[in-house]
């Protein structure tokens, strides 16, 4: 029916008193030592269930801690072996604390506590009642369900939450985008027909252009005079830069989101290129070019809103798109007069070039009549990066372990 969705929410803690912190701290670096072995002896095993029979004995023994902190190590350790080879590679772990592993309860006064098993027994941590919790509440409301809390290297709790959503419904028009240094193009098509063209984020490009210049000049008088002054503003100017392009990013989403819901179409993308590769064809002016709008960035804000209101994004084949002409379908790299025009070399055809591949996107989408109904594809091992923006965090290499638990606070 539906398909499980996973999200994470921050949870704000009041802080912890001195002892509890350092069980805290104990259990984090015994976990990443037990995951730092497991993931060594991860080479000579064929699956899941080896490594636990070859560790699991071995860590029982060495640090006495909960059986089920041993099992999440070990399962931590196998879900990471891809993408961290080397045993030295890894400095960093998530804690998960299954079901088994915490539990929410109340003091006498009605206050929120976290029970967490941690290394040498149950330790109860209060939670600061503010947007992260009221925040947390609401999920619950809404039907999410608390499968586990992670911990962080900060000791930051989160809270990882499930929920089963509808399958986006069947639409008929198209929505193309093609994700560019900057700009982003968007095209609807409906009926083998174009319904409307436009473009994003062209404001975001030139703002990070002028981000890009005023951080050269602070960096060379950082680099030329001995005072800290330029350094710290050039501290304060990246900070200022990261939260503006966040919540730029955000609201572009939205937009767009908005803009299908409107067209009651599906999303197109094309699938992520590999970025390195492309960067390295071009020289540096035009690498500079490139890292204006935070493509894989915007591309989980988008599905992030999408899958919120129920509308599928698909990824399509990227092969060709801005090379190929929408009218006869002529391909060939002569297409290109520059940079950001097209020009047909049969036909005569003249547009941008961003436009044209968002409106190839749309018509290879509405080619493939059986892609248009499918739904976005989740819970694939992208990258290992943590993303954390509106305060919801998504984990791509958490892989549930456990039986789904229905723990809830609060009503
Ligand atoms: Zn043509």
């Amino acid at each position: 029916m539906g398909m499980p969705t996973q999200k994470c929410l921050p949870l704000g803690l009041l802080q912890p008193t001195k002892i509890k912190e350092r069980l805290l701290r104990e259990t984090y670096s015994t976990f990443l030592s037990m995951a730092r072995v497991a993931l060594g002896a991860s080479n000579s095993v064929r699956s899941r269930g080896q490594l636990h029979k070859v560790t699991y004995g071995r860590f029982k023994e060495q640090y006495g801690v909960a059986s089920q902190l041993v099992i999440e190590a070990t399962s931590y350790a196998w879900s990471i072996r891809k993408s961290s080879g080397c045993v030295r590679g890894i400095h960093k772990c998530i804690v998960r604390f299954d079901s088994r592993l915490f539990s929410f309860k109340r003091t006498a006064r009605g206050n929120p506590v976290l029970s967490l098993r941690l290394n040498k027994g149950r330790v109860a941590i209060p939670i600061s009642q503010d947007g992260a919790y009221k925040r947390f509440l609401q999920h619950l409301r809404k039907d999410w369900h608390l499968t586990s809390i992670i911990m962080k290297h900060d000791l930051s709790l989160l809270a990882v939450l499930s929920k089963e959503m509808p399958k986006p419904p069947i639409r008929l028009k198209v929505i193309g985008i093609d994700i560019n240094s900057s700009k982003i193009a968007v095209t609807i098509i409906g009926n083998g027909k174009v319904l409307k063209q436009c473009y994003f984020g062209q404001d975001l490009s030139t703002k990070q252009f002028l981000f890009t210049e005023r951080r050269r000049v602070l960096q060379k008088y950082r680099d030329t005079t001995s005072k800290g002054k330029a350094g710290l503003k050039l501290k304060c100017l990246s900070g200022k830069q990261r939260n503006y392009i966040r919540t730029r990013v955000w609201q572009i989403a939205n937009e767009i989101i908005s803009l299908a819901n409107t067209f009651n179409a599906n999303i197109k993308i094309e699938r992520l290129r590999h970025i390195g590769k492309r960067k390295g064809q071009f020289n540096k002016n035009i690498r500079r070019k490139i890292n204006r709008i935070p493509c894989v960035f915007f591309r989980h804000a988008l599905k992030c809103v999408a899958e919120r209101k129920s509308i599928a994004v698909s990824e399509i084949n990227p092969r060709y798109t801005s090379q190929t002409c929408p009218r006869r379908g002529y391909t060939g790299k002569e297409n290109w007069t520059n940079y950001s025009y097209f020009r047909c070399k049969n036909c005569g055809y003249e547009a941008d070039r961003d436009r044209v591949a968002s409106l190839n996107i749309a018509l290879r989408a509405s080619q493939s009549p059986s892609a248009m109904a499918q739904a976005p594809r989740r819970g694939a091992s992208v990258s290992s990066l943590v993303w954390q923006d509106e305060g919801c965090e998504r984990l791509h290499q958490i892989t549930p372990s456990c039986k789904p638990t229905n723990s809830f606070v609060g009503n």
